[in-house]
């Protein structure tokens, strides 16, 4: 058996926020500074933290930000407001509304009322729409950095048996729509499947969106197949870290300094089989941010008509 291929999230990320501060360049030849407003309501610390990354990540590339927190007392009119506003803001390409929402407040209401054009986050059904017919669109961030992730790391998709597990809007329904754009031949997997071993191991490419450590186990995975594992989960017991990551000192060393480590959806002996995976953390994570970056630059060339 062949040593599997990492797949370095962080390398594929460093590659496109380059060439993401590159077309920033050259619009501002043009005197355009593509612009994203990021909307963080109450104190979340796991909200305050992506959503400072993702402001830190546009001042590296250039792009103009604007951060706006209003507090968790904050109404669905309130907020509705506020999204209009940021509708009609000439600088403004990008809108996102960090999920997730206090509980007084529609979100659903509230990401529908995004403009198609604004929403970098691609959750508009509107995009979700264009998506679906292969129009261009803004499409979700995290499904479409795993694209990027396979497409430059060369594996090939086309013909492909891709096996999805996960139908949330988020992650496992578009990046269903994206692999099977490219031709793979996809399967949806979820909570009500029957026997999901039988699916999985015909996986040429098995994604897994489940949000259940370890979840995927060796005995579920095609030996030299390419598994993109999207979930995060946070383990804090040694009887867990026992469970995961037995005789991994590195691990076992952030582990004891932190008091947790992650780990993903899929169970790390189960990536020995695999031929390409991305590991967790530093796989499929770091492509998010940089997609959103992405997504805004291109948000600005599709609002004034510019060619992709
Ligand atoms: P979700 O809870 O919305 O959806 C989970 C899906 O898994 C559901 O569609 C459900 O049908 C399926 N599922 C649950 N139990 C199952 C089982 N036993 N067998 C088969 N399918 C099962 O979660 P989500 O938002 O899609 O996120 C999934 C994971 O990905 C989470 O760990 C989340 O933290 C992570 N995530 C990571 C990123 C990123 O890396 N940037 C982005 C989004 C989500």
């Amino acid at each position: 058996m062949t040593t599997p291929r990492i797949l370095d999230g962080n390398a594929i990320a460093t590659q496109i926020k380059a060439e993401v501060a590159a077309e920033v360049k050259e619009l501002a030849v043009q005197g355009i500074r593509p612009g994203l407003s990021a909307v963080l309501v109450g104190h979340v610390p796991a909200s305050e933290i992506y959503v400072r990354s993702k402001v830190r990540t546009c001042e590296e590339l250039g792009l103009y930000s604007d951060l706006i927190t209003p507090p968790d007392t904050i109404t669905t009119e309130e907020m509705l407001e506020l999204v209009a506003q940021l509708n009609a803001r000439e600088d403004i390409d990008g809108i996102l509304i960090q999920l997730p929402l206090p509980k007084q407040v529609n979100a659903k209401l509230l990401l529908e009322a995004v403009s198609p054009a604004k929403d970098v986050d691609g959750f508009h059904p509107v995009n979700v729409g264009r998506i679906q017919s292969g129009q261009p669109a803004l499409a979700p961030c995290t499904p479409a950095g795993m694209i990027e992730m396979l497409k430059r790391s060369g594996i090939p998709i086309a013909g492909q048996n891709a096996v999805v597990i996960g139908r949330s809007d988020i992650v496992g329904k578009p990046i269903s729509i994206l692999l099977l754009q490219q031709n793979a031949t996809v399967t949806i997997c979820h909570s009500k499947t029957r026997d999901l071993p039988s699916f999985t191991r015909n996986a040429d490419i098995l994604v897994a969106a489940i949000g259940r450590p370890g979840y995927v186990t060796p005995e579920m995975v095609k030996p030299g197949s390419t598994i993109l594992d999207v979930g995060i989960n946070r383990i804090t017991t040694r009887e867990d870290f026992d469970k995961y990551f037995a005789g991994n000192t590195r691990r076992e060393e952030t582990f004891l300094l932190k008091g947790s480590t992650l780990v993903g959806d899929v169970h790390p002996e189960a990536f020995k089989l695999a031929g390409a995976y991305t590991p967790v953390p530093g796989g499929v994570g770091p492509l998010t941010i940089a997609m959103l970056m992405s997504n805004t630059v291109r948000a600005a060339k599709l609002r004034r008509g510019l060619t992709l």
